[in-house]
């Protein structure tokens, strides 16, 4: 998916120092879609968690036909899109036509440049799902792009908790799926009245809220909101009397500064504009695709200032 540019969209951040709930904001998606995003990452007092450095969660909504996002460019970053509910056609530069359905994972592994389209297709169903962002650490966000669709996950059921593991690993389930740092993405469902979840010390996490209001270590967290837990911690405590869904993203803090603009991470200014370049003028490193949507997003406008790794 892509994103409408924010300019400056993180300003005068502090980071989150300790356990924090962080609200999400409602932003519009480009391009003939009306579909509200909520975006919880970056936020203006957490940039990133571990490598998981952006966090769009839509529906649901009805508009299952309403989620078309043209020819769009990234470089520096792994994509995930993740559904709950509905169906999603990914395009791109690779020649990778793929459908994705829900509990089935489209990884997208940037590296030095790719293009792709997101569709939804029509379905009985609402559309309900998150597009995530993975930061690439430096030696290894130049590499050959590629594209992964896993349709079986590893998957645990374990007195009444229901885990889903998509990205890296978590208590013995493990994603085969493709990473460059240590990460974990996971789904639960649970309607015990009392969860624990074990935490990895080493780790800062979020939980990311898809379904009814939840109790995480005693505060509230609605639908929507995610629970930043910094490192340190063993473990969090999920309550509450209803059915209980949420996503668990967590890694090591990443240790690089990064310059994320628009569809593009890198390190630099110059690596920024030249990316803008390169997809402006339609250099061939980043071919033409074929689609059903037929429109290509330009990048927009650069802010008149100079970009900052942060
Ligand atoms: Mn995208």
């Amino acid at each position: 998916m892509s994103i409408r540019t924010d300019k400056n969209e993180v300003n005068n951040e502090e980071h989150c120092s300790g356990f924090s709930i962080l609200q999400p904001r409602v932003v519009k998606l480009t391009n003939r879609t009306e579909v509200d995003v909520r975006r919880t990452l970056p936020h203006k007092n957490l940039r990133m968690i571990g490598a998981w450095c952006f966090v769009d969660h839509y529906g649901p909504t009805n508009q299952v036909t309403g989620m078309t996002i043209g020819a769009h460019p990234h470089m520096g970053l792994q994509t995930v899109t993740w559904l709950f509910d509905g169906r999603i056609m990914h395009n791109d530069s690779l020649g990778t036509h793929q459908e994705i359905n829900p509990a089935q994972l489209n990884l997208m592994t940037a590296g030095r440049g790719i293009a792709h389209s997101e569709q939804s297709l029509e379905s009985n169903s609402t559309m309900h799902g998150v597009q995530l962002w993975i930061a690439l650490p430096d030696e290894s966000r130049n590499q050959t792009p590629f594209f992964e669709h896993f349709s079986e996950l590893p998957t645990q059921d374990l007195d009444g908790l229901k885990t889903k593991v998509f990205i890296g690993q978590y208590q013995g389930l493990k994603s085969s799926a493709r990473i460059f740092s240590e990460l974990v993405g996971a789904e639960f469902k649970t309607s015990n009245n009392s969860t624990k979840l074990e935490l990895d010390i080493a780790f800062e996490y979020g939980v990311l809220n898809v379904g009814e209001s939840l109790e995480i270590n005693g505060q509230t967290l609605a639908f929507g909101e995610l629970a930043y837990i910094p490192t340190g911690t063993t473990s969090a405590e999920i309550t509450s009397s209803g059915e209980k869904h949420f996503l668990l993203l967590g890694g090591k803090p990443f240790g690089e500064k990064i310059l994320m603009w628009w569809n593009f991470i890198g390190r630099t200014h110059e690596e920024i504009v030249a990316a803008r370049e390169l997809w402006n003028s339609h250099d061939e490193s980043i071919p033409d695709f074929s689609d059903d949507i037929n429109h290509r997003i330009p990048a927009p406008e650069l802010p008149n200032l100079r970009l900052n790794p942060r």
